[in-house]
């Protein structure tokens, strides 16, 4: 097992070169802040310091998805995509052989408990000691109920960056417990989306299904993905 972080560097931030197990090891073992990094949030980043900040104080960050891979290749770094709600799910099975507790956050109120219901029912043994949607008025609330039940492991789904700075605030109350950020896949868990089928997935091509199926994430990709991949063959020349 690696105990140690070998860091890529794309447009500035960090990426670990860790394997999916090797990565997960780590996040069990040290606990802290798991970014799942992906295009989007390299530009959001790029615009907005404080979550430029999160993103560099993180304690692992995992390349989620086919833009960061084709990125840090195009810098001469050959590391392997870990999606996100993979490696959320590989979390839930580990605890279970660790004897740790889980929390899951975010998603709308019955996909929330939905998510909940399939998990326990999906993974023997899964101990969820806290849990709740991701559409609350009083942040310190579900902090102060996080802190009181400390679970070693939270699933945060609120979307990028909200899920990022409600983990950064709550990391202070538990350090020894990992966190992280995964997006919609409470809605995939709790049977609301579906994830790609698994050739689409193998090509790298889970994004296109996901455009084509919600047109709206359009938006959300261009031109922030052609525009990505610009800066960094920019990059590339002047490195
Ligand atoms: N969400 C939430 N609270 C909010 C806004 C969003 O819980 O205030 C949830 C939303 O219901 C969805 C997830 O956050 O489950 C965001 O999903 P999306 O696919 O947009 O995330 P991505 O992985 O693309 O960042």
């Amino acid at each position: 097992m690696k105990n140690s972080r070998n860091l890529a560097n794309i447009l500035g931030f960090n990426v670990d070169s860790f394997t999916k197990e090797e990565a997960l090891d780590f996040a069990l073992k040290n606990g802290g802040h798991v970014i799942t990094i992906n295009p989007e949030m390299i530009e959001n980043a790029a615009k907005d310091k404080d979550f430029a900040d999160i993103i560099s104080d993180a304690d692992l960050v995992i390349p989620d998805g086919i833009g960061i891979e084709i990125g840090l290749r195009i810098l001469g770094y050959k590391i392997k995509r870990i999606p996100g709600i993979e490696f959320g799910k590989l979390l839930l099975e580990k605890s279970v052989d660790e004897g740790k507790t889980v929390a899951l956050i975010g998603a709308k109120p019955f996909v929330a408990e939905q998510a909940v219901k399939n998990l326990k029912n999906e993974i023997e043994g899964l101990q969820i000691v806290y849990s709740h949607d991701g559409y609350f008025n009083d942040e310190d609330e579900i902090i102060e109920g996080l802190a009181y039940s400390k679970p070693d492991i939270i699933l945060v789904a609120l979307g990028s960056p909200k899920q990022e700075f409600f983990i950064k605030k709550l990391k202070p109350k538990l350090p020894k417990s990992v966190m992280i950020g995964l997006g919609g896949s409470f809605d995939v868990w709790a049977g609301v989306v579906k994830r790609a089928p698994m050739i689409w997935r193998k090509l790298g091509l889970e994004w296109l299904y996901r455009t084509l199926k919600e047109p709206e994430r359009f938006r959300r990709i261009f031109p922030t993905l052609p525009l990505f991949v610009v800066k960094v063959f920019k990059e590339r020349l002047f490195k």
